[in-house]
């Protein structure tokens, strides 16, 4: 259920912000072309690639929870080069043009329907909205993409709020994670009970944040709107918040 007042709003990305979909089918080929462009043709196919990395992974993994951290977060750029020395010699700027078109072939993303909408509205209403998401650099550009598509940037977000993991070493659903958005909210003079967390995951997003005291928003298919819930897609988001007053109802669509 979500109620006023809502004085911040945090988006999860994947499921939430963007659409995932599924790999291209030429990722293959493309994958080819892009070794070849780079000079990185000593490169296996993506699949022995992905296998290499997720030995570093896991190593990762079994190295941070020794020292306490329960759910731990790699940095993509670091693993890469780790698994494969060849791509150390790339500058990191090129590392990270190879690491976003590597995304592209194991995904591809659009901004979810309504998300545009629900943006410019809560900007409007000068809200303001962060991120907790689970992520790597490649997904601030896959966001970047999905937004300018609409006419919208990234100044969506306020960056003192945004919480991406690959730039902390732990991930949702971490309590961490929560009591560190709680903590940003204090220089707005903004306390959990009145900020709202949109996500997709139940164990990651939603039960966690509502431990931590955080109106939350389920983001679910169309058809499975429940207010009371508060459960739907950010169409139904918009529409609930127009319902509340917070948001106008004319631009709803
Ligand atoms: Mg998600």
């Amino acid at each position: 259920m979500v109620t006023l007042p809502i004085q911040a709003v945090f988006f999860d990305v994947y499921n939430t912000l963007l659409k995932l979909n599924p790999a291209p089918a030429d990722a293959n080929d493309r994958w080819r072309q892009l070794k070849k462009h780079l000079n990185l043709e000593s490169l296996p196919d993506l699949a022995r690639f992905q296998e290499a990395n997720e030995i570093v992974i896991a190593r990762h993994h079994v190295r941070a929870r020794t020292i306490g951290i329960g759910y731990p977060e790699i940095y993509w750029p670091q693993v890469v080069k780790l698994a494969w020395p060849v791509t150390t010699g790339l500058s990191p700027a090129a590392l990270d043009d190879f690491l976003f078109a590597h995304a592209r072939l194991v995904h591809s993303t659009t901004l979810n329907d309504g998300a545009a909408n629900l943006l410019g509205e809560l900007r409007g209403r000068k809200i303001p909205v962060g991120i907790v998401s689970n992520a790597q650099p490649y997904t601030l550009r896959e966001l970047e993409e999905g937004l300018k598509k609409q006419g919208l940037s990234m100044d969506c977000f306020r960056p003192e709020i945004c919480f991406w993991s690959f730039e902390s070493g732990f991930s949702k659903p971490d309590p961490h994670v929560f009591s560190w958005l709680e903590g940003r909210l204090r220089r707005f003079g903004i306390q959990c009970s009145e900020a709202l967390i949109v996500g997709d995951r139940l164990d990651n997003d939603i039960l966690p944040a509502q431990s931590q005291g955080f109106q939350t928003w389920m983001t679910a298919e169309s058809g499975a709107h429940s207010p009371a819930n508060g459960t739907g897609t950010l169409l139904d988001l918009s529409k609930t918040l127009a319902t509340l007053g917070m948001l106008p109802q004319k631009n709803i669509r």
